[in-house]
């Protein structure tokens, strides 16, 4: 029988703000057969596209990312705020519906041409995924795919992400 991984995530009304339908997934993580089971769905799709690194951002990029790059026998790369990382860095900034935010990565953390799959737990606008991508292009790297354990369609995140690879768990 397989695992309805969309049971295990919690819908939380007005949170950060109002009007905003927060997916949360500490459930699914909490639960041991749906956390393994969601890891082992990300990667079956990832696997054929032979990463050599998994990019992931704080903090639910973290939790899904390490436990991916292991099952796939790859690196981790943590994305993280400014001023996070211990030595020298690369940044892309994106929109966020009132000003902007950036991420950064080690400056070394991705060689020419390696193959990365980028990570989040959810798409939305797809402004974040996009900047991770550019991280790492940046760097010479090649995103081989981008995975979302969920997709909010109605804001068409993936248009953001044209041209990449893009697969998500679940979706609404
Ligand atoms: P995006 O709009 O695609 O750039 O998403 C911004 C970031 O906020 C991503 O890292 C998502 O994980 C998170 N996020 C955006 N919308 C939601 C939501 N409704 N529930 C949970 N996380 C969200």
């Amino acid at each position: 029988m397989t695992l309805d991984l969309a049971s295990k995530v919690r819908d939380v009304p007005d949170f950060p703000k109002e009007g905003i339908l927060f997916k949360d997934v500490m459930p699914l993580i909490a639960d041991p057969e749906y956390f393994a089971e969601s890891i082992r769905q990300l990667a079956e799709w990832s696997r054929p596209r032979e990463p050599d690194l998994v990019l992931g951002a704080e903090a639910r990029g973290f939790i899904f990312g390490g436990a991916l790059a292991y099952e796939l026998g790859a690196g981790f790369v943590p994305a993280r705020k400014p001023g996070k990382l211990p030595w020298e860095t690369i940044e892309a900034t994106y929109d966020l519906e009132y000003g902007t935010d950036s991420l950064q990565i080690h400056r070394d953390a991705i060689g020419a041409g390696a193959r990365v799959i980028v990570l989040d737990d959810v798409l939305a606008t797809g402004g974040t995924a996009r900047a991770k991508c550019e991280l790492v292009e940046q760097l010479g790297g090649n995103v081989v795919g981008v995975v979302f354990l969920i997709e909010l369609t109605f804001l068409n995140g993936r248009e953001r992400l044209d041209g990449y690879d893009v697969h998500s768990l679940i979706k609404y």
